[in-house]
């Protein structure tokens, strides 16, 4: 049965270490993805939330057009895109989605739909698009997700989203894992 798929991009299909390089660069620190134990990455670096802020702003086109590909992500997508639908739903502002589509399309990876939505409430869009499954690396997103749609979500572990969560939130740490839990849940429905 066709399922339409809600999908995170960053630190979900892209490596949630892709910011990492960026940051060591930039700020003149050496930090590891281990050391990320907050979504907010400010705390990661001695600045002001709003110094933070700026550089991401103006670091977020290159670091989005030289993502590395999450681990096993491509293999699972792929399998995927055939068989059911891709909405890809993301907190990235409206303004990058065609650096977006060309890393999609650099990385042959097929969607049915990009929404950036410039903010990280994915409530709603995930109830218009009426999605069956959703996949984040974010803690409360992922909750709330789950608690909001009534619906699945697996969230990709990472040491930035380790709180407890409930059932129906699935953990999972690599993407075939995460393939390998759908495949049951598709074989329930
Ligand atoms: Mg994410």
């Amino acid at each position: 049965m066709k399922k339409r798929f809600g999908i995170d991009i960053d630190g979900t299909v892209t490596c949630p270490a892709s910011i990492i390089p960026y940051i060591n660069k930039d700020f003149k620190v050496n930090i590891t993805l281990d050391d990320v134990k907050e979504y907010d990455l400010t705390h990661v670096v001695d600045r002001t939330e709003e110094e933070f802020a700026d550089w991401f702003l103006k670091s977020e086109p290159m670091i989005y057009a030289e993502s590395p590909l999450a681990k096993g992500a491509k293999e699972v997508l792929k399998k995927w895109e055939t068989a059911h639908e891709l909405f890809f739903i993301s907190a990235r502002g409206p303004h990058l989605l065609e650096i977006t589509k060309e890393w999609f399309l650099k990385n042959a990876l097929h969607f049915n739909h990009i929404d950036l939505l410039g903010t990280h409430n994915k409530i709603e869009a995930a109830k218009n698009y009426q999605v069956d499954i959703f996949f984040e690396d974010k803690h409360d997103n992922a909750v709330m997700l789950h608690e909001e749609c009534h619906i699945p979500v697996i969230l990709f572990d990472t040491p930035y989203n380790r709180e407890p969560i409930p059932d129906g939130v699935i953990r999972v740490n690599t993407w075939s894992e995460a393939s390998e839990w759908v495949d049951n849940w598709l074989k329930q429905q």
